[in-house]
């Protein structure tokens, strides 16, 4: 039985830190019981590892950690390196089934989505104390060696790099695409160098264009692999319309949404989570969170998927709002999935359709029991609404479960011909009236990232040397955040871990 003890900064819901003293005590196989300031915290079952912090990177979730739906004081931070048995590592951060190497009959681990794991903690942000403290316990497998020649530094990226590649390959680009990056700070750089690493990987021809009010923010952007670096305080916002196939928004503001839909023609990808309201959205944060995508009310959406899924699946099961009306289902285009199989639309109120959702993802394991039926999980695999607050009440049926209707990287197709409130109208214009995909996605596999990683040593020097702008000690971890939320200063800011008392 291991026994570590450690002094760490816990993040407050008032957006301070403040000092507790954490003990774990276990083992991997007999699970850990986490302790603070002598009390009992959290009882972790088997299939975690203890992890020596050696680095961790502010993200911007950290700095909007408040606003998100889990539970402070926490130890946050969630972008970090490590060692486990004298091997530099870095840690995915969902503690799924999947990942904790456990035995289960869980449908979303079993059918590739163990990101998507409704029982998962994740490290740092829900639950599971994270890596600006000396020591996490880390799901046994997501533990990810890093090879000796990669940058120590280069390392501590790889979190938010993979969810860059990750958000790269959903959204595919085609060849003679062009694709811009909004707001190319931390996460837009990433998602830069993550475009221009894949059009090599995959031999595509589209080409890269970071938007951005800093002239100092495209130069890096460039030599990350952006082809063109625009000044958006040199071009009017009506030049910008319709004139990118795919944007990237990393901006994590609502106006940064706003420019995005309205300057893309094909698909808007989003990777912010900030737990706001925007465009009179509450579950946008969700949105990202479940990897969902917002589709106009058009026939052929029914057939969505995303470009790497496993299978081909045919979104056999559909949830319809009562208020769709009957034509719409009725079309005979409607009518048959991918494979031949025939449709099966659900047309019952949302409480009632996410209460059976819910009972059957509680008895996965009795086949006469699961819902919808023949089904490989517990959710639909699309929904069509009626209009915009019906498409928050599908995402959160209940906002204080963490549950969609719609299976992860699933879609929402609205199909609502009445303008909406004047506050989601850019939202509805380009979505319904313009057909443009508001496509969300969350983290990444390590491996992949990792593997580019070394594979391209002058790719991981250019993002240290061009990203990594601060490095602070564990001990001013407030000083690190305010430099972290300041973009005049900043773009990756990274802590060293220290503060330990024990281990
Ligand atoms: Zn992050
Ligand atoms: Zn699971």
């Amino acid at each position: 039985m291991e026994d570590i003890r450690f002094l760490a900064s816990e993040y407050t819901s008032e957006g301070e830190f403040a000092p507790a003293r954490y003990q774990y005590k276990g083992s991997e196989r007999d699970g850990w019981s986490v302790s603070r300031n002598k009390e009992a915290l959290l009882a972790l079952g088997p299939g975690y590892e203890a992890v020596r912090v050696e680095r961790c990177g502010v993200c911007s979730t950290d700095l909007a950690r408040r606003f998100l739906p889990y539970p402070l004081p926490q130890v946050i931070g969630h972008e970090m390196t490590g060692f486990h048995h004298g091997r530099r590592v870095v840690v995915e951060i969902n503690a799924s089934h999947k990942s904790r190497g456990l035995d289960s009959n869980c449908p979303f681990c079993r059918a590739g989505l163990d990101t998507q794991c409704p029982e998962r903690i994740t490290l740092g942000i829900n639950q599971l104390p994270g890596g600006f403290g000396s020591w996490v316990l880390a799901p046994k497998g997501g533990i990810v060696a890093v090879p000796e020649g990669v940058d120590p530094l280069a390392a501590a990226l790889v979190e938010p790099f993979a969810a860059a590649l990750h958000g790269v390959k959903a959204a595919a680009p085609r060849d003679g695409e062009v694709v811009a990056v909004l707001g190319p700070r931390r996460l837009g750089l990433l998602t830069i160098a993550a475009l221009a690493a894949w059009r090599v990987q995959t031999g595509r021809r589209f080409e890269i264009q970071a938007l951005s009010r800093h002239e100092s923010l495209l130069a890096v952007a460039q030599q990350l692999g952006a082809d063109l670096g625009v000044d958006l305080n040199q071009v009017d916002a009506v030049s910008l319309e319709g004139r990118y196939d795919v944007v990237f928004d990393t901006t994590g503001s609502p106006e940064g949404l706003a420019t995005a839909l309205a300057a893309a023609k094909r698909l808007v990808h989003l990777k912010s989570t900030h737990g706001r309201q925007v465009m009179g959205l509450d579950q946008l944060t969700a949105l990202v969170v479940d990897e969902l995508t917002l589709l106009a009310g058009r026939h052929h959406h029914l057939h969505f998927q995303w470009p790497f899924q496993r299978r081909e699946r045919g979104n056999v099961h559909i949830w319809v709002s009562p208020k769709v009306p009957d034509h719409v289902i009725e079309s005979e285009l409607m009518q048959t999935a991918v494979c031949g199989e025939t449709r099966v639309f659900h047309r019952i109120p949302v409480d009632k359709a996410a209460a059976r959702l819910l009972a059957a993802q509680a008895q996965w394991a009795d086949v006469a029991a699961r819902f919808p039926k023949h089904s490989d999980l517990p959710r639909f695999d699309a929904a069509i609404v009626a209009d915009w607050d019906e498409v928050d009440a599908v995402i959160r049926p209940n906002p204080e479960i963490e549950m969609s209707l719609v299976r992860p990287r699933g879609a929402i197709l609205v199909w609502a011909d009445q303008a909406p409130a004047e506050v989601t109208r850019p939202l509805h214009h380009a979505v319904c009236e313009r057909g443009v995909a508001l496509q969300s996605s969350r983290c990444g596999d390590f491996h992949d990232a990792v593997a580019l990683l070394a594979a391209h040593p002058q790719l991981a020097a250019a993002l240290v040397s061009s990203l990594v702008t601060h490095v602070f000690p564990a001990d001013d971890l407030a000083g690190a955040f305010d430099v972290a939320a300041d973009s005049t200063q900043s773009i990756k800011v990274l802590v060293n871990a220290g503060m330990g008392l024990g281990g």
